[in-house]
């Protein structure tokens, strides 16, 4: 969506191909049936550093659906809180990266010695040889640094690695060092966080109307079977399960499974086999979330960080998005194939059980519904080393550009790496038509000290 869009801005006349009937891949939204009310697949969360995500919302004109917040709650089962964030008195704030210090030294979640460690690890972190991928698993590099029991329980295992989605040890120290970076040390507005106030899927419901305006199309419903190059006109027939296409240029925004699918039916190029042996490395890890609704309010809060227990997130959902009646509580439980293996009713019933020692209200309240979503395929890791397996947007075919945020764009399984792919492969697209864009956001320039760590 973020290519097509850039393109057809750019006067090239784009078709967008999806199989499914509507917009939005690994991020939407839908009508859930069991329910009767329409739910994300999951909450997806954006960061202030997330300009491509950012820039291409803003294409859309949907920029002002995104609620941004710089608090984070962490809660301790028994309901104890830690209220981290931003200093400000005013116009005073502190400088990056000491501007969450003060609430950080504050917070009651970790004891003097897991902030000593925490400290240590992240200004270790600030050092660009953590940008260099030695093969050294997060895992690892965190024993090397002495982290204490609370710092790996409560942040390093808790905040990063659903972050990255992945346990601990199958994360490779530079990505880590990068979300570090990024949230926690850049800056306030690198790391302040953005929900949608609508379901996703309203997000893209812009997406037909900007093509359309811009001679471009959307053609849904329509399964991409097999891809042919025709040497004579110089362009590409497209198999659909609905019909054939003709197209000068080809972008295949696919997930690395289904791009694995299709590659026995693009033609024989040489190239083909490195990356067909670059997308087995890829490995998938789950995202579950369970959405319950109430009688009655069971928190005043927004959001929180669930600590010690199987749920990691909670989303106020009645209170994030505008015009969501009722009390509608999402609970979000990232890289655990523990929890992604439970079965419906023994998922349900621990969630409900761990979210009333966080919020007691949980026990006088009656649940009204609830729904359990079992992503097993949401995000790709990123172990020591995969970023050999991780293609650029040039393929070995003529005139078709890979995109998804499995491609080489520096950023974990997220919506910024789909959005900055998408951007990286319509820039290559224009280089070749001899047409250069400029689609690449830059990057939010570090603030305060961190202008001075090189
Ligand atoms: C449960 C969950 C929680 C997540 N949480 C977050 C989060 O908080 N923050 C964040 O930034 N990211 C999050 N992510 C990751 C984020 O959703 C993905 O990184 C992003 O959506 C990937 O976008 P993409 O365009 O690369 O791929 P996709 O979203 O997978 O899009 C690929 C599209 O291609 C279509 N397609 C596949 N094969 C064919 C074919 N043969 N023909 C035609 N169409 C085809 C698919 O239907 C799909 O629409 C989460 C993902 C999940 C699943």
């Amino acid at each position: 969506m973020s290519a097509a869009c850039a393109l057809a801005e750019a006067g090239f006349r784009v078709q967008l191909v999806e199989q499914r009937g509507y917009l939005g891949g690994r991020a939407s939204s839908y009508l859930h049936p069991g329910v009767g009310e329409v739910i994300d697949n999951c909450q997806h969360v954006l960061f202030g550093c997330c300009t491509n995500l950012v820039g291409f919302y803003r294409r859309l004109g949907v920029a002002n659906r995104i609620y941004w917040t710089s608090e984070m709650t962490m809660i301790e089962p028994g309901g104890r809180r830690s209220a981290l964030g931003p200093f400000s008195l005013g116009p005073f704030t502190l400088p990056a990266p000491l501007h969450s210090a003060l609430s950080f030294l504050n917070a009651k979640a970790f004891t003097l010695a897991d902030k000593l460690a925490l400290a240590r690890a992240m200004r270790a972190m600030m050092k660009p040889a953590t940008l260099i991928d030695t093969r050294e698993s997060l895992g690892a590099w965190l024993r090397r640094h002495k982290q204490t029991e609370g710092a790996l329980n409560r942040f390093w295992k808790l905040v990063i690695a659903s972050a990255l989605n992945a346990e601990i040890d199958a994360i490779s120290v530079p990505y880590a060092a990068k979300v570090i970076r990024e949230l926690f040390l850049n800056s306030a507005q690198a790391g302040s966080m953005g929900m949608c106030t609508v379901p996703l899927s309203e997000l893209y419901a812009s997406v037909p109307r900007f093509l359309a305006e811009c001679c471009g199309s959307v053609l849904l419903n329509a399964h991409v079977e097999g891809a042919a190059w025709n040497e004579d006109s110089a362009q590409w027939l497209i198999c659909t399960r609905t019909g054939e296409l003709v197209s000068d240029y080809v972008i295949l925004a696919l997930p690395f499974e289904a791009m694995q699918k299709l590659l026995p039916h693009l033609p024989a190029e040489e190239g083909a086999e490195k990356l067909a042996r670059q997308i087995e490395r890829h490995q998938h890890w789950p995202i579950c979330s369970v959405h319950l609704w109430f009688d009655r309010e069971v928190t005043e809060l927004e959001h929180a960080v669930l600590l010690d227990r199987e749920i990691h997130w909670m989303y106020n959902q009645s209170k994030l998005q505008t015009g969501r009646g009722g009390h509608y509580i999402e609970l979000v439980v990232s890289a655990t194939r523990f929890f992604a293996a439970l079965e419906r009713k023994e998922a349900i019933a621990l969630a409900l059980r761990e979210l009333a020692e966080f919020f007691p209200r949980v026990k006088e309240a009656k649940l009204e519904k609830v729904a359990l979503v079992k992503e097993m395929h949401a995000t790709f890791g990123v172990p020591p080393g995969i970023d050999s397996a991780r293609p650029a947007a040039h393929s070995p075919w003529p005139n078709l550009l890979l995109a998804g945020d499995w491609v080489q764009t520096g950023w974990p399984s997220t919506m910024e790496s789909a959005a900055r792919s998408g951007h990286l492969a319509a820039e290559a697209l224009g280089l070749s038509a001899e047409n250069p864009l400029r689609c690449i956001e830059p990057d939010l320039k570090p603030r305060g000290l961190m202008r001075f760590v090189r």
